[in-house]
C-alpha cells in the first residue's frame, strides 16, 4: 500500500498532539473525486480548534484521528473517470466549501448556505499531508505566475473577508476599521478595503505589525496596547464614526466596535477568537441604525473574485512564514501565540 507523510492529531491537546506520521495514501472513492499532491497548505484557526478539541456553541466536533488544512494549493495526482475540469498535473487551488450542489441555497451560489455544508479538512481529512482527496469540482486552476504558496494563503482568510466587504456595502468613499489586523482575515482586509479606496484605520499590537499595516495601506493604525480604538476612531472622524468594521475576533471588542459604527454602520462578523459572548447593548445597536452582519466564508462566486485579484496581481496575501510539514507544530505555535503577522503556511512537498 502507498504511504504518504501527513500531520496527525490522535487526542486534543497542547502542540505535542499534532504529528507527522507515515499513513496510507488516500485513495479515489467516488468518480467525480480528484487526488490532489499538496504543494502547500496554509493554517487557519480551525486546524487550532481541532487540535484543542474545542466545544462551544456553533462548533461542530472533530472526528478523531484527524488530518486538518482546509488551504490548499497543489497539482492533480490522479482524477475519477467523470472528472473533466482538471486533468492529471494541473496546478490547483482548493475551494474548500463541500455542499450538495442541488438544493435552493447551492442553485443560487450560496455554497455555505446549504443544509449540507461542510468543510474539506475539517468535516473531512484535509491538505497537511502530501495527498489529499477532494470533488474534482473544488478545485480552481493555477496559473503558473502564481506560487502555490500564496495560493494556499488565499481561500479562507481572503475569501471569508471578501465576502464581509460585500455584504457590508463597501464603497471607495467609506471609512473602515479592521479588528485583529494582523491575523490571515484582518490583513487581507486592510488590503482589500484599501484597494476599493477606502480610508482604512487598523488596530494591531506591536511595532512590527503597526509598519507592515502602513506598508499594506493602512491610513491610521492603532497600537491597542498604547491607544483605545473607540477613542481614536471619535477623534479622527469628529465623532461621526465608521462606515463599516471588520471584527474577527469578538469578545469584548464588541462594545466599542459598536459604539465605534457611524449612523446606519455595519460590523461584518467572521470569529469569536477572544470570545464568544460578548456584552453588549441593544439599544446602541437599533437606535442609531446600526447592523451586524455574519459571513462564515464566501460563496463560489466570492472565491473566484479573489483568485482574480490574486491572477492579476492585484492582491497579495501577508505570508508570515513558511515551514515545512515537520515543524507543524511551531506552525500552530505562531498562530496561537500571536507571534504571526498574516498567513502560516507549511510547505509540504518540494513544488511548494
Ligand atoms: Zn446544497
Amino acid at each position: 500500500m502507498a504511504t504518504m507523510r501527513a500531520a496527525v492529531v490522535r487526542e486534543h491537546g497542547g502542540y505535542d498532539k499534532v504529528r507527522v506520521e507515515r499513513i496510507p495514501r488516500p485513495e479515489l472513492e467516488a468518480p467525480d473525486e480528484a487526488i490532489v499532491r499538496v504543494a502547500a497548505c496554509a493554517l487557519n484557526r480551525l486546524d487550532l480548534f481541532a487540535r484543542r478539541g474545542l466545544t462551544g456553541p456553533g462548533v461542530r466536533g472533530v472526528h478523531l484521528p484527524s488530518i486538518t488544512g482546509v488551504d490548499v494549493a497543489g497539482e492533480v495526482d490522479e482524477v475519477g473517470s467523470a472528472v473533466e475540469n482538471v486533468a492529471p498535473g494541473d496546478r490547483v487551488v482548493i475551494y474548500p466549501s463541500l455542499s450538495c450542489g442541488v438544493c435552493e441555497a447551492c442553485e443560487r451560489g450560496e455554497q455555505t448556505m446549504c443544509r449540507r455544508y461542510r468543510i474539506f479538512g475539517e468535516d473531512t481529512d484535509g491538505g497537511l499531508a502530501e495527498y489529499c482527496r477532494i470533488p474534482a469540482r473544488n478545485l480552481e486552476r493555477l496559473p503558473e505566475s502564481v506560487s502555490f504558496v500564496d495560493a494556499a494563503a488565499v481561500p479562507v482568510a481572503a475569501t471569508t473577508t471578501w465576502r464581509m466587504l460585500k455584504v457590508a456595502g463597501l464603497k471607495p468613499t467609506d471609512r473602515v476599521l479592521v479588528l485583529g489586523a494582523g491575523g490571515g482575515v484582518g490583513s487581507a482586509a486592510v488590503q482589500l478595503a484599501h484597494a476599493c479606496g477606502a480610508v482604512v484605520f487598523a488596530v494591531t499590537r506591536g511595532q512590527m505589525r503597526v509598519d507592515a499595516l502602513r506598508r499594506l495601506g493602512a491610513q491610521r493604525v492603532i497600537d491597542r496596547a498604547r491607544e483605545a480604538f473607540e477613542a481614536v476612531v471619535a477623534s479622527e472622524t469628529d465623532g461621526r464614526g465608521v462606515d463599516i468594521i471588520i471584527n474577527p475576533v469578538g469578545g469584548n471588542t464588541w462594545r466599542s466596535a459598536i459604539k465605534s459604527l457611524a449612523m446606519g454602520g455595519r460590523m461584518a462578523i467572521c470569529g469569536a477568537t477572544i470570545g464568544d459572548t460578548p456584552e453588549l447593548s441593544i439599544r446602541e445597536i437599533y437606535q442609531s441604525h446600526r447592523q451586524i452582519l455574519g459571513a462564515p466564508m464566501g460563496n463560489r462566486a466570492d472565491f473566484r473574485e479573489v483568485l482574480d485579484l490574486l491572477y492579476r496581481g492585484a492582491f497579495k496575501p501577508a505570508v508570515h512564514a513558511v515551514l515545512p510539514l515537520e515543524e507543524i507544530a511551531e506552525a500552530h505555535r505562531l498562530l496561537e501565540e500571536g507571534e504571526a503577522f498574516g498567513k502560516v503556511v507549511i510547505g509540504v512537498s518540494e513544488a511548494g
